[in-house]
Protein backbone atom coordinates (compact mmCIF):
# COMPACT_ATOMS: atom_id res chain seq x y z
CA UNK A 1 0.00 0.00 0.00
CA UNK A 2 1.44 3.47 -0.67
CA UNK A 3 0.68 5.94 2.57
CA UNK A 4 1.75 9.13 3.28
CA UNK A 5 1.75 10.47 0.20
CA UNK A 6 2.60 14.00 1.53
CA UNK A 7 6.14 14.66 0.55
CA UNK A 8 7.05 11.14 0.04
CA UNK A 9 10.30 10.36 -1.24
CA UNK A 10 10.54 7.76 -4.27
CA UNK A 11 13.09 5.72 -4.39
CA UNK A 12 14.93 3.12 -7.48
CA UNK A 13 13.74 -0.29 -8.18
CA UNK A 14 16.90 -2.19 -9.31
CA UNK A 15 18.46 -5.77 -8.91
CA UNK A 16 14.51 -6.24 -7.33
CA UNK A 17 14.19 -4.37 -4.42
CA UNK A 18 13.48 0.05 -4.23
CA UNK A 19 16.36 1.74 -2.42
CA UNK A 20 17.61 4.86 -3.25
CA UNK A 21 20.37 6.27 -5.92
CA UNK A 22 23.86 5.29 -4.76
CA UNK A 23 24.43 8.94 -4.37
CA UNK A 24 21.61 9.34 -2.52
CA UNK A 25 20.71 12.72 -4.34
CA UNK A 26 17.09 13.42 -4.85
CA UNK A 27 15.17 15.21 -6.99
CA UNK A 28 11.85 17.70 -6.78
CA UNK A 29 8.53 16.71 -7.96
CA UNK A 30 6.14 19.91 -8.53
CA UNK A 31 2.73 19.94 -8.28
CA UNK A 32 1.67 22.26 -11.77
CA UNK A 33 -1.47 23.33 -9.83
CA UNK A 34 0.36 25.57 -6.94
CA UNK A 35 3.60 25.12 -7.91
CA UNK A 36 4.47 23.26 -4.84
CA UNK A 37 6.74 20.44 -4.16
CA UNK A 38 5.03 17.31 -3.01
CA UNK A 39 7.52 14.47 -3.80
CA UNK A 40 11.03 13.57 -3.95
CA UNK A 41 12.33 11.48 -6.44
CA UNK A 42 15.60 9.49 -6.88
CA UNK A 43 18.16 10.69 -8.92
CA UNK A 44 20.05 8.19 -11.08
CA UNK A 45 22.98 8.95 -12.49
CA UNK A 46 25.50 6.64 -14.46
CA UNK A 47 26.19 4.11 -11.84
CA UNK A 48 22.82 3.46 -11.16
CA UNK A 49 21.95 3.05 -15.06
CA UNK A 50 24.82 0.59 -15.15
CA UNK A 51 23.43 -1.02 -12.00
CA UNK A 52 20.04 -1.43 -13.36
CA UNK A 53 21.23 -2.40 -16.94
CA UNK A 54 23.77 -5.28 -15.64
CA UNK A 55 20.77 -6.23 -13.68
CA UNK A 56 18.17 -7.09 -16.56
CA UNK A 57 21.74 -8.69 -18.25
CA UNK A 58 22.17 -11.27 -15.84
CA UNK A 59 18.33 -11.96 -15.35
CA UNK A 60 17.89 -12.56 -19.37
CA UNK A 61 21.40 -14.80 -19.45
CA UNK A 62 21.31 -16.42 -16.35
CA UNK A 63 17.56 -16.28 -15.14
CA UNK A 64 14.50 -18.31 -15.56
CA UNK A 65 12.73 -15.42 -17.21
CA UNK A 66 13.52 -15.53 -20.92
CA UNK A 67 12.44 -19.54 -20.38
CA UNK A 68 9.48 -19.43 -18.27
CA UNK A 69 6.32 -20.60 -19.89
CA UNK A 70 4.20 -17.35 -21.35
CA UNK A 71 1.38 -18.37 -18.97
CA UNK A 72 3.49 -18.24 -15.58
CA UNK A 73 4.96 -14.67 -16.62
CA UNK A 74 1.74 -13.83 -17.44
CA UNK A 75 0.85 -14.84 -13.95
CA UNK A 76 2.82 -11.66 -12.45
CA UNK A 77 1.29 -9.47 -15.05
CA UNK A 78 -1.86 -10.15 -13.79
CA UNK A 79 -0.99 -9.86 -10.18
CA UNK A 80 0.29 -6.36 -10.94
CA UNK A 81 -3.41 -5.62 -12.17
CA UNK A 82 -4.39 -6.50 -9.46
CA UNK A 83 -2.20 -4.31 -6.99
CA UNK A 84 -2.89 -1.45 -9.17
CA UNK A 85 -6.71 -1.64 -8.91
CA UNK A 86 -5.89 -2.38 -4.82
CA UNK A 87 -3.79 1.33 -4.57
CA UNK A 88 -6.30 2.94 -7.76
CA UNK A 89 -6.81 6.07 -5.58
CA UNK A 90 -3.41 6.29 -4.15
CA UNK A 91 -1.94 6.52 -7.98
CA UNK A 92 -4.33 8.72 -9.13
CA UNK A 93 -4.07 11.42 -6.54
CA UNK A 94 0.18 11.24 -7.89
CA UNK A 95 -0.62 11.19 -11.17
CA UNK A 96 -3.02 14.12 -11.16
CA UNK A 97 -0.07 16.04 -8.73
CA UNK A 98 2.89 15.07 -11.41
CA UNK A 99 1.29 15.94 -14.33
CA UNK A 100 -1.20 18.39 -13.76
CA UNK A 101 -4.36 15.73 -15.41
CA UNK A 102 -7.65 16.36 -13.99
CA UNK A 103 -8.23 14.18 -11.12
CA UNK A 104 -11.32 12.82 -13.17
CA UNK A 105 -9.13 11.37 -16.01
CA UNK A 106 -6.37 10.25 -14.04
CA UNK A 107 -9.21 8.36 -11.88
CA UNK A 108 -11.43 7.19 -14.61
CA UNK A 109 -8.48 6.63 -17.45
CA UNK A 110 -4.60 6.99 -16.63
CA UNK A 111 -5.18 4.02 -13.83
CA UNK A 112 -8.10 1.85 -15.00
CA UNK A 113 -6.18 1.71 -18.32
CA UNK A 114 -2.89 0.88 -16.89
CA UNK A 115 -4.41 -1.49 -14.52
CA UNK A 116 -6.29 -3.32 -18.26
CA UNK A 117 -2.79 -3.53 -19.84
CA UNK A 118 -0.98 -5.46 -17.21
CA UNK A 119 -4.12 -8.07 -17.14
CA UNK A 120 -5.01 -7.71 -21.39
CA UNK A 121 -1.11 -9.21 -21.64
CA UNK A 122 -1.50 -11.34 -18.41
CA UNK A 123 -4.17 -13.31 -20.11
CA UNK A 124 -2.77 -13.48 -23.44
CA UNK A 125 -1.26 -17.18 -22.47
CA UNK A 126 -0.22 -18.75 -26.02
CA UNK A 127 0.80 -14.75 -27.78
CA UNK A 128 2.71 -16.78 -30.46
CA UNK A 129 1.83 -18.62 -33.28
CA UNK A 130 5.03 -20.35 -33.72
CA UNK A 131 4.86 -21.67 -37.55
CA UNK A 132 6.48 -25.32 -38.57
CA UNK A 133 7.22 -25.57 -42.53
CA UNK A 134 8.06 -28.64 -44.85
CA UNK A 135 10.96 -27.07 -46.72
CA UNK A 136 12.23 -29.19 -50.21
CA UNK A 137 15.51 -28.62 -50.76
CA UNK A 138 17.32 -29.65 -54.35
CA UNK A 139 19.75 -31.23 -52.07
CA UNK A 140 17.26 -33.60 -50.64
CA UNK A 141 16.44 -36.80 -52.29
CA UNK A 142 13.12 -36.37 -54.43
CA UNK A 143 10.35 -36.10 -51.95
CA UNK A 144 11.71 -35.26 -48.96
CA UNK A 145 11.87 -32.26 -46.65
CA UNK A 146 13.48 -30.29 -44.32
CA UNK A 147 11.49 -29.40 -41.71
CA UNK A 148 11.65 -25.92 -40.46
CA UNK A 149 10.72 -24.48 -37.35
CA UNK A 150 9.64 -20.45 -37.15
CA UNK A 151 9.49 -18.84 -33.81
CA UNK A 152 9.35 -15.67 -31.99
CA UNK A 153 12.60 -15.32 -29.20
CA UNK A 154 12.65 -12.59 -27.03
CA UNK A 155 15.25 -9.96 -27.75
CA UNK A 156 17.19 -9.46 -25.03
CA UNK A 157 17.74 -6.56 -22.74
CA UNK A 158 14.80 -3.51 -23.55
CA UNK A 159 15.58 0.06 -22.37
CA UNK A 160 12.11 1.74 -22.49
CA UNK A 161 12.11 5.52 -22.07
CA UNK A 162 8.77 7.06 -21.42
CA UNK A 163 7.36 10.82 -21.87
CA UNK A 164 5.63 12.52 -19.16
CA UNK A 165 2.11 13.20 -20.85
CA UNK A 166 0.71 9.40 -19.75
CA UNK A 167 3.40 8.23 -17.65
CA UNK A 168 1.07 5.06 -15.95
CA UNK A 169 -0.05 4.37 -19.27
CA UNK A 170 2.79 4.18 -21.02
CA UNK A 171 5.01 2.60 -18.36
CA UNK A 172 1.84 -0.32 -18.83
CA UNK A 173 2.36 -0.39 -22.45
CA UNK A 174 6.25 -1.16 -22.35
CA UNK A 175 6.71 -2.81 -19.32
CA UNK A 176 3.54 -5.73 -19.55
CA UNK A 177 4.10 -6.14 -23.57
CA UNK A 178 8.43 -6.67 -22.78
CA UNK A 179 8.27 -8.50 -20.07
CA UNK A 180 5.44 -11.23 -21.13
CA UNK A 181 7.56 -11.68 -24.42
CA UNK A 182 10.40 -12.82 -22.15
CA UNK A 183 12.51 -9.66 -22.22
CA UNK A 184 14.45 -8.31 -19.17
CA UNK A 185 13.73 -4.59 -18.99
CA UNK A 186 15.02 -1.43 -17.75
CA UNK A 187 12.30 1.47 -17.62
CA UNK A 188 13.30 4.96 -17.42
CA UNK A 189 10.37 7.67 -17.24
CA UNK A 190 10.56 11.31 -18.06
CA UNK A 191 11.40 13.08 -15.17
CA UNK A 192 8.75 16.06 -16.07
CA UNK A 193 6.39 14.10 -14.40
CA UNK A 194 6.98 10.60 -12.87
CA UNK A 195 6.07 10.11 -9.20
CA UNK A 196 2.85 7.42 -9.87
CA UNK A 197 5.86 5.77 -12.01
CA UNK A 198 7.80 4.98 -9.00
CA UNK A 199 5.03 4.40 -6.84
CA UNK A 200 4.04 1.66 -9.29
CA UNK A 201 7.43 0.39 -9.00
CA UNK A 202 6.59 -0.13 -5.29
CA UNK A 203 4.02 -1.90 -6.11
CA UNK A 204 5.50 -4.31 -8.82
CA UNK A 205 8.33 -4.91 -6.10
CA UNK A 206 5.69 -6.73 -3.85
CA UNK A 207 4.61 -9.47 -6.60
CA UNK A 208 8.19 -11.16 -6.58
CA UNK A 209 9.58 -10.88 -10.14
CA UNK A 210 13.09 -12.67 -10.41
CA UNK A 211 15.54 -10.16 -9.41
CA UNK A 212 16.44 -7.82 -11.88
CA UNK A 213 13.74 -9.00 -14.90
CA UNK A 214 12.35 -5.46 -14.48
CA UNK A 215 14.19 -2.15 -12.82
CA UNK A 216 12.50 1.27 -13.01
CA UNK A 217 14.92 4.18 -12.56
CA UNK A 218 13.97 7.93 -12.10
CA UNK A 219 16.61 10.81 -13.36
CA UNK A 220 16.74 14.40 -13.77
CA UNK A 221 18.82 14.19 -16.75
CA UNK A 222 18.42 13.26 -19.95
CA UNK A 223 22.25 12.09 -19.81
CA UNK A 224 20.40 9.00 -18.16
CA UNK A 225 18.41 8.25 -21.33
CA UNK A 226 21.30 8.91 -23.42
CA UNK A 227 23.65 5.97 -21.05
CA UNK A 228 20.74 3.69 -21.64
CA UNK A 229 20.42 4.10 -25.35
CA UNK A 230 24.33 3.60 -26.07
CA UNK A 231 24.35 0.86 -23.04
CA UNK A 232 26.39 -2.50 -24.72
CA UNK A 233 23.90 -4.62 -23.06
CA UNK A 234 20.99 -3.19 -23.86
CA UNK A 235 19.59 -4.62 -26.75
CA UNK A 236 16.38 -2.60 -28.08
CA UNK A 237 15.52 0.52 -27.32
CA UNK A 238 11.52 0.51 -26.64
CA UNK A 239 11.21 5.14 -27.02
CA UNK A 240 7.83 7.17 -26.89
CA UNK A 241 8.98 11.01 -26.63
CA UNK A 242 9.23 13.37 -29.26
CA UNK A 243 10.27 13.53 -32.76
CA UNK A 244 13.65 15.28 -31.90
CA UNK A 245 14.47 13.52 -29.24
CA UNK A 246 13.70 10.25 -31.31
CA UNK A 247 15.93 11.37 -33.90
CA UNK A 248 19.09 11.64 -31.62
CA UNK A 249 17.72 8.27 -29.64
CA UNK A 250 18.06 6.31 -33.61
CA UNK A 251 21.40 7.98 -34.39
CA UNK A 252 22.62 6.68 -31.19
CA UNK A 253 20.95 3.46 -31.50
CA UNK A 254 22.47 2.95 -34.89
CA UNK A 255 26.10 3.44 -33.74
CA UNK A 256 25.84 -0.53 -32.33
CA UNK A 257 22.26 -1.51 -34.24
CA UNK A 258 19.96 -1.97 -31.90
CA UNK A 259 16.35 -2.82 -32.72
CA UNK A 260 14.52 0.19 -31.88
CA UNK A 261 10.67 1.05 -31.54
CA UNK A 262 9.53 5.33 -31.94
CA UNK A 263 6.28 6.74 -30.76
CA UNK A 264 7.21 10.24 -31.58
CA UNK A 265 4.77 13.41 -31.93
CA UNK A 266 1.62 14.06 -33.46
CA UNK A 267 -0.06 16.99 -35.92
CA UNK A 268 -3.24 14.93 -35.99
CA UNK A 269 -5.75 16.29 -38.81
CA UNK A 270 -9.55 16.39 -37.28
CA UNK A 271 -12.04 16.57 -40.84
CA UNK A 272 -15.30 17.45 -40.21
CA UNK A 273 -17.64 17.11 -42.91
CA UNK A 274 -20.66 18.93 -43.36
CA UNK A 275 -23.01 15.81 -43.14
CA UNK A 276 -21.26 14.94 -40.16
CA UNK A 277 -23.47 14.61 -36.57
CA UNK A 278 -22.33 18.26 -35.37
CA UNK A 279 -23.05 17.82 -31.69
CA UNK A 280 -20.71 14.23 -31.76
CA UNK A 281 -18.40 16.34 -33.80
CA UNK A 282 -18.12 19.61 -32.18
CA UNK A 283 -17.85 17.38 -28.79
CA UNK A 284 -14.83 14.82 -30.55
CA UNK A 285 -13.20 17.93 -31.44
CA UNK A 286 -13.06 19.65 -28.45
CA UNK A 287 -12.01 15.73 -26.89
CA UNK A 288 -9.70 15.67 -29.11
CA UNK A 289 -7.71 19.00 -28.17
CA UNK A 290 -8.41 19.96 -25.01
CA UNK A 291 -8.51 16.70 -23.13
CA UNK A 292 -5.49 15.80 -20.97
CA UNK A 293 -5.27 20.05 -21.33
CA UNK A 294 -4.38 19.29 -25.14
CA UNK A 295 -1.06 16.87 -23.74
CA UNK A 296 -1.52 14.20 -26.01
CA UNK A 297 0.50 12.49 -29.30
CA UNK A 298 -2.86 11.81 -30.92
CA UNK A 299 -4.50 15.81 -30.26
CA UNK A 300 -6.60 17.08 -33.39
CA UNK A 301 -4.82 19.79 -33.49
CA UNK A 302 -5.22 20.52 -37.02
CA UNK A 303 -9.08 20.86 -37.24
CA UNK A 304 -10.17 20.49 -41.00
CA UNK A 305 -13.95 22.26 -41.19
CA UNK A 306 -16.24 21.86 -44.62
CA UNK A 307 -16.80 25.31 -45.87
CA UNK A 308 -20.75 24.90 -45.68
CA UNK A 309 -20.56 24.28 -41.75
CA UNK A 310 -17.42 26.30 -40.79
CA UNK A 311 -18.72 29.24 -39.53
CA UNK A 312 -21.47 27.09 -36.80
CA UNK A 313 -18.95 24.82 -36.42
CA UNK A 314 -16.31 27.54 -34.79
CA UNK A 315 -19.48 28.96 -33.35
CA UNK A 316 -20.25 26.28 -31.36
CA UNK A 317 -16.65 25.15 -30.58
CA UNK A 318 -15.70 28.57 -28.98
CA UNK A 319 -19.00 28.68 -27.05
CA UNK A 320 -18.38 25.28 -25.05
CA UNK A 321 -14.46 25.94 -24.97
CA UNK A 322 -15.00 28.72 -23.23
CA UNK A 323 -17.69 27.03 -21.14
CA UNK A 324 -14.76 24.76 -19.62
CA UNK A 325 -13.85 24.91 -15.93
CA UNK A 326 -10.63 25.68 -15.61
CA UNK A 327 -8.94 25.09 -12.20
CA UNK A 328 -6.51 22.70 -9.79
CA UNK A 329 -6.49 19.37 -11.30
CA UNK A 330 -7.30 17.50 -7.33
CA UNK A 331 -10.93 18.68 -7.95
CA UNK A 332 -13.26 16.63 -9.55
CA UNK A 333 -14.93 19.71 -10.90
CA UNK A 334 -12.31 20.49 -12.91
CA UNK A 335 -12.61 20.25 -16.37
CA UNK A 336 -9.63 21.55 -17.67
CA UNK A 337 -6.45 21.52 -15.36
CA UNK A 338 -2.65 23.09 -15.76
CA UNK A 339 -0.01 22.30 -18.15
CA UNK A 340 2.64 20.04 -16.88
CA UNK A 341 4.73 23.53 -15.43
CA UNK A 342 5.19 26.70 -16.10
CA UNK A 343 7.88 26.37 -18.61
CA UNK A 344 5.59 24.11 -21.15
CA UNK A 345 3.27 27.12 -20.51
CA UNK A 346 5.31 29.38 -21.80
CA UNK A 347 6.43 27.78 -24.63
CA UNK A 348 2.56 27.16 -25.21
CA UNK A 349 2.03 30.92 -25.22
CA UNK A 350 5.21 31.85 -27.32
CA UNK A 351 3.67 29.86 -30.12
CA UNK A 352 0.24 30.93 -29.57
CA UNK A 353 2.05 34.77 -30.42
CA UNK A 354 4.33 33.17 -33.14
CA UNK A 355 0.85 31.97 -34.90
CA UNK A 356 -0.84 35.63 -34.30
CA UNK A 357 2.05 37.33 -36.11
CA UNK A 358 1.66 34.76 -39.03
CA UNK A 359 -2.02 35.95 -39.41
CA UNK A 360 -3.62 33.58 -37.31
CA UNK A 361 -7.05 34.79 -35.76
CA UNK A 362 -7.90 34.12 -32.05
CA UNK A 363 -11.17 32.96 -31.26
CA UNK A 364 -10.71 32.29 -27.81
CA UNK A 365 -8.25 31.66 -25.09
CA UNK A 366 -4.51 32.66 -25.70
CA UNK A 367 -3.70 34.01 -22.39
CA UNK A 368 -3.63 32.77 -18.64
CA UNK A 369 -6.96 32.59 -17.27
CA UNK A 370 -7.38 35.31 -14.67
CA UNK A 371 -8.72 33.69 -11.99
CA UNK A 372 -6.15 30.77 -11.51
CA UNK A 373 -3.21 30.02 -9.17
CA UNK A 374 -0.35 32.25 -10.23
CA UNK A 375 2.06 29.90 -9.63
CA UNK A 376 0.33 27.11 -11.24
CA UNK A 377 0.92 26.36 -14.37
CA UNK A 378 -2.79 27.45 -16.24
CA UNK A 379 -3.62 28.61 -19.94
CA UNK A 380 -6.93 28.80 -21.43
CA UNK A 381 -8.38 26.02 -23.97
CA UNK A 382 -7.30 28.30 -27.26
CA UNK A 383 -8.91 28.34 -30.71
CA UNK A 384 -7.08 29.96 -33.82
CA UNK A 385 -9.15 30.79 -36.93
CA UNK A 386 -7.50 32.04 -40.53
CA UNK A 387 -4.92 29.52 -40.32
CA UNK A 388 -3.24 28.03 -43.40
CA UNK A 389 -1.39 25.07 -43.11
CA UNK A 390 2.10 26.66 -44.04
CA UNK A 391 1.87 28.23 -40.43
CA UNK A 392 4.28 26.96 -37.69
CA UNK A 393 1.83 26.46 -35.85
CA UNK A 394 -0.18 24.23 -38.45
CA UNK A 395 2.92 22.23 -38.61
CA UNK A 396 4.77 22.14 -35.28
CA UNK A 397 3.60 20.18 -32.59
CA UNK A 398 3.03 23.22 -29.77
CA UNK A 399 1.62 19.66 -27.60
CA UNK A 400 -1.05 21.85 -25.46
CA UNK A 401 -4.67 23.01 -25.86
CA UNK A 402 -4.09 24.97 -28.74
CA UNK A 403 -6.68 24.28 -31.86
CA UNK A 404 -5.73 25.52 -35.31
CA UNK A 405 -8.80 25.35 -37.68
CA UNK A 406 -8.72 25.45 -41.19
CA UNK A 407 -11.77 25.52 -44.01
CA UNK A 408 -12.28 23.27 -47.17
CA UNK A 409 -14.09 22.82 -50.08
CA UNK A 410 -13.60 19.46 -51.21
CA UNK A 411 -12.83 15.81 -50.03
CA UNK A 412 -8.98 15.88 -51.93
CA UNK A 413 -8.69 19.30 -50.23
CA UNK A 414 -9.30 17.52 -47.17
CA UNK A 415 -7.04 15.01 -47.81
CA UNK A 416 -4.21 17.30 -48.93
CA UNK A 417 -4.32 19.47 -45.91
CA UNK A 418 -4.40 16.43 -43.54
CA UNK A 419 -1.41 14.80 -45.30
CA UNK A 420 0.04 17.88 -45.58
CA UNK A 421 2.88 17.48 -42.85
CA UNK A 422 6.28 15.80 -41.60
CA UNK A 423 3.83 13.39 -38.91
CA UNK A 424 1.56 10.85 -39.33
CA UNK A 425 0.40 9.69 -36.05
CA UNK A 426 -4.12 9.90 -36.41
CA UNK A 427 -6.47 11.17 -37.86
CA UNK A 428 -10.28 11.59 -37.24
CA UNK A 429 -12.80 12.04 -39.69
CA UNK A 430 -16.71 12.94 -39.22
CA UNK A 431 -19.33 12.21 -41.75
CA UNK A 432 -22.61 10.03 -41.91
CA UNK A 433 -21.28 8.68 -45.19
CA UNK A 434 -19.17 5.67 -44.05
CA UNK A 435 -18.19 4.83 -47.67
CA UNK A 436 -16.97 8.22 -47.60
CA UNK A 437 -14.95 8.40 -44.34
CA UNK A 438 -13.75 4.59 -45.63
CA UNK A 439 -12.32 6.31 -48.59
CA UNK A 440 -10.97 9.25 -47.07
CA UNK A 441 -9.19 6.90 -44.16
CA UNK A 442 -7.27 4.46 -46.98
CA UNK A 443 -5.82 7.70 -48.40
CA UNK A 444 -4.51 9.38 -44.84
CA UNK A 445 -0.88 8.81 -44.63
CA UNK A 446 -0.97 7.76 -41.15
CA UNK A 447 -1.21 4.72 -38.33
CA UNK A 448 -4.76 5.01 -36.70
CA UNK A 449 -8.01 6.60 -38.41
CA UNK A 450 -10.87 7.37 -36.17
CA UNK A 451 -14.30 7.80 -37.58
CA UNK A 452 -17.17 9.63 -35.87
CA UNK A 453 -14.85 8.65 -32.74
CA UNK A 454 -12.00 9.97 -30.76
CA UNK A 455 -8.93 7.91 -28.79
CA UNK A 456 -10.58 5.04 -29.29
CA UNK A 457 -7.60 2.86 -27.56
CA UNK A 458 -7.27 -0.98 -27.22
CA UNK A 459 -4.88 -3.09 -25.98
CA UNK A 460 -5.82 -5.53 -28.49
CA UNK A 461 -5.41 -2.79 -31.93
CA UNK A 462 -1.73 -1.78 -32.68
CA UNK A 463 -0.79 2.16 -32.24
CA UNK A 464 2.01 3.91 -34.00
CA UNK A 465 2.91 6.40 -36.51
CA UNK A 466 3.77 6.85 -40.07
CA UNK A 467 6.56 9.15 -41.20
CA UNK A 468 7.97 11.35 -38.85
CA UNK A 469 5.88 9.97 -35.82
CA UNK A 470 8.13 7.43 -35.35
CA UNK A 471 7.61 3.29 -36.76
CA UNK A 472 7.01 0.03 -34.78
CA UNK A 473 3.68 -0.59 -33.01
CA UNK A 474 2.43 -0.29 -29.63
CA UNK A 475 0.18 -3.49 -27.82
CA UNK A 476 -1.78 -5.89 -29.94
CA UNK A 477 -0.04 -9.12 -31.57
CA UNK A 478 1.93 -6.54 -33.85
CA UNK A 479 3.33 -4.63 -30.81
CA UNK A 480 4.10 -8.12 -28.54
CA UNK A 481 5.99 -8.97 -31.61
CA UNK A 482 7.92 -6.01 -31.41
CA UNK A 483 9.81 -7.28 -28.58
CA UNK A 484 10.87 -10.40 -30.17
CA UNK A 485 13.25 -11.41 -32.58
CA UNK A 486 12.27 -14.63 -35.30
CA UNK A 487 14.97 -17.45 -35.10
CA UNK A 488 14.30 -20.30 -37.70
CA UNK A 489 15.59 -23.82 -36.91
CA UNK A 490 15.82 -26.24 -39.95
CA UNK A 491 16.34 -30.12 -39.48
CA UNK A 492 17.33 -32.08 -42.20
CA UNK A 493 14.92 -35.38 -42.13
CA UNK A 494 17.15 -37.67 -44.32
CA UNK A 495 16.31 -41.20 -43.07
CA UNK A 496 19.46 -42.85 -41.44
CA UNK A 497 20.93 -39.42 -41.02
CA UNK A 498 23.06 -39.54 -44.42
CA UNK A 499 22.23 -35.82 -45.50
CA UNK A 500 23.43 -35.00 -48.93
CA UNK A 501 25.16 -31.55 -47.59
CA UNK A 502 27.57 -33.88 -45.23
CA UNK A 503 28.41 -35.79 -48.52
CA UNK A 504 28.90 -32.70 -50.94
CA UNK A 505 33.03 -32.89 -50.45
P1 LIG B 1 10.99 14.05 -24.84
O1 LIG B 1 11.39 13.56 -26.16
O2 LIG B 1 11.51 15.35 -24.36
O3 LIG B 1 11.38 12.98 -23.70
C1 LIG B 1 10.93 11.66 -23.75
C2 LIG B 1 11.83 10.80 -22.86
O4 LIG B 1 13.13 10.75 -23.42
C3 LIG B 1 12.01 11.31 -21.44
O5 LIG B 1 12.06 10.21 -20.56
C4 LIG B 1 13.34 12.01 -21.50
O6 LIG B 1 13.99 12.09 -20.25
C5 LIG B 1 14.10 11.10 -22.44
N1 LIG B 1 15.21 11.70 -23.17
C6 LIG B 1 15.44 13.02 -23.42
N2 LIG B 1 16.54 13.15 -24.19
C7 LIG B 1 17.00 11.90 -24.43
C8 LIG B 1 18.08 11.38 -25.20
N3 LIG B 1 18.91 12.18 -25.84
N4 LIG B 1 18.25 10.05 -25.26
C9 LIG B 1 17.39 9.21 -24.63
N5 LIG B 1 16.35 9.65 -23.88
C10 LIG B 1 16.15 10.98 -23.79
O7 LIG B 1 9.39 14.05 -24.84
P2 LIG B 1 8.40 14.57 -23.71
O8 LIG B 1 8.42 16.06 -23.70
O9 LIG B 1 8.65 13.84 -22.45
O10 LIG B 1 6.99 14.03 -24.26
C11 LIG B 1 6.24 14.70 -25.21
C12 LIG B 1 6.42 14.08 -26.57
O11 LIG B 1 6.10 12.69 -26.53
C13 LIG B 1 5.47 14.67 -27.60
O12 LIG B 1 6.17 14.91 -28.79
C14 LIG B 1 4.42 13.59 -27.80
O13 LIG B 1 3.77 13.64 -29.05
C15 LIG B 1 5.24 12.36 -27.63
N6 LIG B 1 4.39 11.21 -27.31
C16 LIG B 1 4.22 10.24 -28.28
C17 LIG B 1 3.38 9.15 -28.04
C18 LIG B 1 3.17 8.10 -29.08
O14 LIG B 1 2.72 7.01 -28.74
N7 LIG B 1 3.49 8.35 -30.35
C19 LIG B 1 2.75 9.04 -26.81
C20 LIG B 1 2.94 10.03 -25.84
C21 LIG B 1 3.78 11.12 -26.12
Amino acid sequence: MITNIQKQDFDLFMEGKIAPSLSGQYFDCVNPSNGEVFARLADADAVDVEIAVNAARLAFDHGRWPQMATVERGKFLLRIAGLIRENAKELADLECRSTGKTIKHATFIDVPACADTFEHFGNFATPFNNETMEIPSPHLPAGQAGLCLISREPVGVVAAIIPWNYPLIMAAWKIAVALLAGNTVVLKPSPTACAAVMALAKIIAQVGLPKGVLNIISSSRAQAGRDLVSHPQVDMISFTGSTETGKEVMAQAAKSIKKLTLELGGKSPNIVFADCNMEAAVGGALASIFMNQGQMCTAGSRLLVEDKIYKTFVEQLVKRAQTLNIGPADSFETEFGPLVNTAHRDAVLRLIEQGKKEGAKLACGGKIPAHTNPKGAYIEPTILINVRNHMTIAQEEIFGPVLCVMPFTSVDEAVHLANETKYGLAAMVWTQDLVKANGVAKRLRCGTVWINTYGAFDNAVPFGGYKQSGFGRELGQEGLHEYTQIKTVTTDQTPGGKPLVTSWF
